[in-house]
């Protein structure tokens, strides 16, 4: 009786052990290695074959530790007609017949006060901060290569309005501890030669000396390698799942082939897709996609070195060594995974017109979508859902920035296993 007593204790305290991580981007991933070294035995359930094919793979590849702006804004608010209309080449809202994005909607503009907009950038901010001591303190233990580059970033600031914004956020930001300061035209071209080429005139920039840049997908690929071998952690890639459903213990995770896990705690880090498996639990969560785009083209004959937002244009400019990478648009309301061609080539025009000589724009590789999971207020939503049930969802424009902090915090908030 004694010996089953045990083993009954012994499997229960497996099965409490255990952590099911459904979604494979680099938000499952980071998550995996938080929860693995605080003794979890996790299984990553993704769809794809393989780790990071979603948001996380063709990203802009900025980890903007300092540029944390909620993207609700009073700034924002004068140009919602244009963006409604669809007047706006960079970003778009495509009203729809649907009552989860009309509330997104009103709850995203209730966060376009100042007073919003200053919580949402300070919250972000110190999140960004937490996500840069972990990434330091991975990296100090397991040196991944990644691509990674400490390269600084300049945002370029075109008009005396966009300026005055950037000073009130600049000194918000700086009053949090960011490494970032408000240069001139001319010292942004000292810093950065290859705006020298620009053909517009610059109102000023902001400079963060210590951004970096790093390839998420690599990195993502890299770490599962290093949790499969070093943390337990089990990757089962090419399973979608169609149904969480909860039991008298646990949960119980349905494949789309039929097969089926259990566990007792359940992590859902599906990015954008998240309500397909919350909404029929009445568990939905208020994120809505926001597609946008990346393409590659040989490195121009004037390529900044630095990391470089244009921020009116709404794209980010990233040296990869040959290759430059360019990335933005903003389009809420398509959910499609095809790459739109003419939005494509609203991209490409907008980084012809800022930096002409940063890439060969001749030569442009066909491009990518992807889509940002987005929260009214730019921040992620990192919560108990139901018992056994959390989240590690909505990262926006900033996952790749934001994954190892979110991890952690995720991680403090399921504790150690018992
Ligand atoms: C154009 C663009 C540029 C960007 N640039 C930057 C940048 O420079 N810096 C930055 O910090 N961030 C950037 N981002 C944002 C960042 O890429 C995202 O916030 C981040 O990738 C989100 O990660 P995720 O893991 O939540 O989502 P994803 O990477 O989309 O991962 C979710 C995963 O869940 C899987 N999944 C979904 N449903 C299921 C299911 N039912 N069963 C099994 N698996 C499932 C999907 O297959 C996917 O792999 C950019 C985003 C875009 C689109």
């Amino acid at each position: 009786m004694v010996e089953i007593a045990k083993a009954a204790h012994h499997c229960a305290m497996a099965i409490a052990r255990k952590a099911l991580i459904i979604g494979g981007g680099i938000i499952g991933v980071t998550s995996a290695y938080a929860l693995a070294r605080n003794g979890w035995a996790v299984t990553i359930v993704e769809s794809e074959p393989q780790v990071a094919r979603g948001a996380s793979l063709g990203n802009g590849r900025q980890l903007s530790y300092s540029h944390t702006n909620a993207l609700a804004s009073p700034a924002l608010l004068p140009q919602m007609p244009s963006l409604l209309l669809g007047h706006d080449d960079a970003f778009r809202i495509n009203l729809r017949p649907s009552l989860p994005f009309a509330m997104w909607l009103m709850r995203f503009l209730g966060n376009c006060t100042r007073r919003a907009f200053r919580a949402n950038t300070l919250a972000c901010l110190q999140l960004a901060q937490e996500s840069r001591a972990a990434m330091d303190d991975l990296l100090d233990q397991h040196p991944i290569a990644f691509n990674q580059r400490k390269a600084g970033k300049l945002v370029l600031l075109r008009c005396e309005q966009e300026l005055l914004a950037a000073e009130a956020s600049t000194q918000l930001r700086q009053s949090a501890g960011a490494e970032l300061e408000l240069v001139s035209p001319e010292q942004a071209c000292e810093i950065e030669p290859a705006l020298a080429h620009g053909p517009e005139q610059l109102a000023g920039a902001i400079y963060s000396p210590a951004d970096e840049t790093g390839d998420c997908s690599h990195f993502a690929a890299e770490l599962l390698d290093l949790l499969q071998r070093s943390y337990g952690v089990t990757f089962l890639g090419g399973n979608s799942v169609n149904r969480i459903a909860r039991q008298a213990q646990g949960w119980r995770v349905q494949h789309e082939d039929g097969s089926e896990l259990e566990s007792d705690h359940v992590l859902l880090t599906t990015g954008h897709q998240a309500n397909h498996l919350l909404a029929p639990l009445g568990l939905a969560q208020p994120i809505q996609s926001m597609k946008g785009y990346s393409f590659t083209a040989p490195i121009g004959i004037a390529a900044p070195a630095l990391s470089i937002t244009d921020n009116a244009r709404r794209i980010v400019f990233t040296n990869l060594g040959e290759h430059m990478l360019i990335a933005g648009i903003a389009d809420m309301g398509d959910a499609s995974k095809q790459v739109d061609p003419q939005r494509l080539a609203v991209m490409r025009r907008a980084a012809q017109a800022s930096l002409p000589y940063a890439a060969d724009y001749d030569a442009v590789d066909e491009g990518w979508a992807g889509h940002r999971p987005m929260t009214p207020d730019s921040l992620p939503i990192i919560k108990q859902l139901a018992p056994g049930l959390f989240a590690n969802l909505g990262h926006g424009m900033l996952g790749w920035t934001l994954a190892m902090g979110s991890a952690e915090r995720l991680a403090r908030l399921l504790g150690r296993p018992t």
